[in-house]
């Protein structure tokens, strides 16, 4: 009896969490969610099999079918990517940042990255992926107005420290990085360029952000689930045709930090990479014009939106601030707009030094546009932060609003066969 309760516990929950997502705004900037073809394919029979190696080169027998879907996805993300080598196998980004940190340096070996405080994902980090990969580590010089590194400072440590691998992108990412100059002055040194892409590579991948395998980056890699709206999973690109390179970046990703790698998720990834190349141009689009907008009615509320001289964002996020510098109201403002049925983070900006009382708010819209959001109804977002966090209305009565709201957003768009974004609930 116990166990049977336990079960039914679990599957409450899960419905639960589909229910609370369906009657929310979801605008975590990384989050996305499944269209119905990606959902099928993740919830196939592949989900209990295994590949190693590559299509044709397998260790296991049983890989035919699955081998027709990985050439597949190979192939349309090199379309997709505009570029002449994939690898579709890593299981989130972070998994792909390892594999190539596996595959680009060795151990005691210097990079430079974006520091966690001004955007650089924990990944970059001593505590993350770097610190595991045993690399000494060296942050850019990083410029607050304009949200990037400052270029002139960051050329000239690029040349002083000399590193092995430069590496560039971030979570917090308003603007695209001035990639050219810093390739530019990392190649001289001898150094590979990576830019880690994986919140802005649905952008990237619908020609609306950066070409950053046209400014100078040998590799990219990314999640598959931000921007790029597919299953959770990740993403290994470059343009380069030098077999050798490209036999040590699949091989950090196989045998070096995956031996299963989700086939299920593959095929998903593969589903949503046609999907991409269909509807994605139009959907980055209007990701980047929602964001625009969202900001526009936000400052215009009387919110501190941050980056104004540079038209807040060229992104799908935007930045607000709520308080003083490591005040922790941005904490307090995610807490409430959770009540209010808005799904939020807390996020550090320039100036605040502690992760859990941050200052400020980073808000998304790739979601909130694949539900069929467009500009006006970023000005109804807008009205209800106000009611939430200037006017301070009950945030249950919001909440009843919200929920309203949001029963016009109940379809997945930009794929092919649109249909309830929330089934079986
Ligand atoms: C989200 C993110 C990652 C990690 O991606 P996961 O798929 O969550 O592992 C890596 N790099 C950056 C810049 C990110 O924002």
């Amino acid at each position: 009896m116990e166990n049977e309760n336990t079960i039914s516990n679990i599957l409450q929950a899960v419905d639960d969490s589909g229910r609370h997502y369906r009657d929310s705004i979801p605008m975590i900037a990384s989050e996305n969610i499944l269209s119905p073809l990606v959902r099928r394919a993740c919830n196939s029979d592949l989900h209990g099999r295994y590949a190693e190696g590559l299509p044709g080169k397998r260790y296991y027998q049983g890989c035919e079918d699955f081998d027709t879907i990985e050439s597949i996805g190979i192939a349309t993300a090199k379309r997709v990517f505009n570029c002449k080598f994939a690898n579709i196998q890593s299981t989130s980004g972070t998994n792909s940042n390892l594999g190539v940190l596996k595959a680009l340096t060795k151990p005691g070996q210097t990079i430079t990255a974006v520091s966690t405080a001004d955007g650089g994902h924990i990944s970059h980090a001593r505590m993350g992926a770097v610190g595991m990969r045993g690399l000494n580590l060296t942050t850019y010089p990083w410029d607050e107005d304009r949200m990037e590194p400052d270029l002139d400072a960051a050329v000239s440590m690029i040349r002083e420290v000399q590193p092995n691998l430069a590496l560039f992108g971030q979570s917090v990412f308003l603007f695209p990085t001035p990639l050219r100059e810093l390739s530019d002055a990392a190649h001289e040194v001898g150094a590979k360029v990576m830019y880690d892409g994986a919140h802005v590579l649905g952008l990237i991948a619908g020609n609306q952000f950066q070409d950053p395998l046209n400014e100078g980056a040998d590799v990219m890699t990314g999640s598959s689930h931000k921007t790029f709206p597919g299953p959770q999973g990740g993403f290994v690109l470059s343009n380069s045709d030098d077999e050798k390179f490209q036999k040590r970046l699949n091989n950090g990703i196989f045998p070096g930090v995956c031996s299963s790698y989700h086939l299920h998720h593959v095929a998903g990834k593969t589903v949503a990479l046609s999907e991409f190349e269909e509807f994605g141009a139009e959907y980055a689009k209007n990701i980047i014009s929602n964001a625009k907008s969202l900001a526009e009615f936000l400052a215009e509320e009387g919110f501190d939106v941050l980056a104004e001289d540079r038209g807040y964002t060229a992104s799908h996020q935007v930045l607000t601030r709520h308080g003083g510098i490591d005040s922790g109201a941005g904490r307090d403002a995610a807490l409430i707009l959770e009540k209010s049925g808005i799904i939020t983070n807390m996020n550090m900006l320039p100036g605040d030094s502690k992760a859990m009382s941050p200052s400020g708010l980073r808000l998304g819209t790739p979601e909130i546009t694949r539900l069929g959001m467009s500009n006006d109804d970023m000005k109804d977002i807008a009205k209800f932060f106000s009611r939430a966090l200037i006017r301070k209305e009950d945030p249950k009565v919001i909440q009843n609003d919200v929920k309203e709201f949001k029963s016009n957003f109940q379809t997945v768009n930009y794929c092919f066969e649109p249909s309830l974004a929330y089934p079986g609930l």
